[in-house]
């Protein structure tokens, strides 16, 4: 739904007319859109940033689309970096979107620390049964980093 733009968003919802309210609950600054909440939006950033960081990569900011084109060509191979950017990226954007909700429907908010725990939670989870080559020092670092157990 959030790679086809379909998710209702603010944005979306406010063209269709259903509501008038189109700022994003995540910072409260800019109009809610896809393109926003899952790129732009400072809560956003922050969070991606200290997922990268786990992984031990640095990238500057990117659009959702440069994101999207980055999936698509560099998370080919087999490496257990790949496997967890793909679950890490699919768990940031549920993550944000459940906060979003969650923010709108029960008045609830977490923080940026709170969202990263939840999703190392998640990545760590769907892992740990997983046949590593745990005498890479790369995987060794990984596993450590994201919990993998
Ligand atoms: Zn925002």
């Amino acid at each position: 739904m959030a790679i086809l733009d379909r998710l209702p968003t603010r944005e979306r919802l406010s063209r269709m007319g259903i509501t008038t309210v189109d700022s994003c609950v995540l910072c409260n600054d800019y109009v809610e859109s896809r393109n926003h909440l899952f790129a732009d939006c400072t809560t956003a950033t922050t969070l991606w940033k200290a997922i990268l960081r786990l992984n031990h990569l640095t990238k500057p900011p990117m659009s959702w689309d440069s994101m999207l084109a980055w999936a698509i060509t560099a998370w080919k191979d087999k490496s257990l970096l790949t496997s967890i950017m793909k679950i890490a990226w699919c768990t940031f954007i549920y993550t944000v979107w459940e906060e979003r909700n969650r923010r709108i429907f029960q008045g609830r908010a977490r923080t940026v620390e709170e969202m990263l725990s939840s999703i190392k939670e998640i990545v760590g989870a769907q892992l740990s049964n997983r046949n590593l080559n745990r005498l890479d020092s790369v995987n060794s670092l990984l596993c450590i980093n994201w919990g993998i157990g």
